[in-house]
């Protein structure tokens, strides 16, 4: 390499660039053969009702075990098959397995799927949904599908056919870390949604601490919003007993967190639905 960049010894800024482009371009071939050859896993974390702590449908999350690299979040590879245009195939795959899991749980379960925003830009999602249902004999009603705001800002023409039809559909449609984004309130009330998802860095911060702002008055305030609007809630990030409480006391409709229970693989979420039900 050296001898390549001419035989100079001090490790120039523009090499450390060139180091990290290649790094990220080889992520990506890694990424690209990973979703291609089944690399890829989807894990199930529970969403329970608030007073009885009885899961009610389980919500899917991508993981990347890579061979050499060991484990690799979504927050990292998501974001990397977004601006490559791997986000379509990967997607349409999470649907797909996501689907065939829920054919197997019982039917009181349902699953929730995460829609990037590149996924609303096309009518590629729409078929893979129907396509998913139709072949794994699924009643819309058992599927979630969650965007965020930032889905919504950009392309809403298309977004709003979209959602209009999953909706008309009867699949659920849930607003995914609420309270992050611009005008989340726009959104509430110009897309179709069933379900409002409180973000967990509201749901981290109730009761507040040193140095923290209590979030009490906040997500009091979101869980009136969601009764006026006839949605249901769910908080995300419940991690103590003293939030679940707390949220209870709310009349929260769901919590999903450590607390309730961390994602799984699909085997652990086989056992444990075999042994709620
Ligand atoms: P998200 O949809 O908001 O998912 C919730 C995230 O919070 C998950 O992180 C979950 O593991 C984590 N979490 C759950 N309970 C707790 C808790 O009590 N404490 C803490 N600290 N964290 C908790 P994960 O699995 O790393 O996923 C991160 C994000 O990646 C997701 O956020 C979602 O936006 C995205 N993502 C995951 N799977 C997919 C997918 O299949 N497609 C797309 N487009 N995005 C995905
Ligand atoms: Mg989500
Ligand atoms: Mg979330
Ligand atoms: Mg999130």
């Amino acid at each position: 390499e050296a001898k390549r960049r001419g035989g100079h010894c001090a490790v120039p800024y523009y090499h450390q660039l060139d180091l990290a482009a290649r790094e990220r371009r080889q992520l990506i071939t890694d990424l690209r053969q990973a979703i291609n050859d089944k690399g890829m896993e989807l894990y199930f974390q529970p969403i329970v009702m608030t007073g009885s702590h009885q899961p009610t449908h389980f919500e899917a999350l991508l993981r990347w075990n890579n061979p050499t690299r060991g484990f690799i979040g979504p927050d990292v590879f998501i974001p990397l098959a977004e601006e490559t245009g791997l986000i379509h195939a990967l997607g349409n795959w999470v649907i797909d397995q996501a689907c065939a899991v829920l054919s197997r749980l019982p039917a009181e379960y349902g699953v929730a799927v995460n829609l990037s925003p590149h996924q609303l830009k096309t009518d590629d999602v729409l078929h893979t949904v129907e396509t998913a249902l139709a072949t794994h004999g699924l009643a819309p009603s058992r599927l979630t599908l969650e965007v965020t705001e930032s889905a919504l800002m950009h392309n809403a023409d298309k977004a709003t056919r979209l959602l209009g039809h999953f909706h008309q559909r009867g699949i659920r449609l849930a607003m995914d870390d609420f309270g992050t984004g611009y005008s989340s309130l726009a959104y509430l009330d110009q897309f179709p949604f069933d379900i409002l998802k409180v973000d967990r860095s509201f749901i981290k911060r109730l009761g507040g601490g040193d140095n923290v702002k209590d979030s009490t008055p906040i997500v009091e305030t979101i869980m009136v919003l969601a009764r006026q609007l006839g949605l249901d809630v769910i908080a995300e990030g419940v991690e103590t007993r003293q939030q679940a409480e707390t949220l209870h006391a709310m009349d929260c409709t769901f919590l999903q967190g450590y607390y309730l229970g961390r994602p799984t693989p699909l085997s652990t979420l086989m056992e444990n639905c075999a042994r709620v039900t």
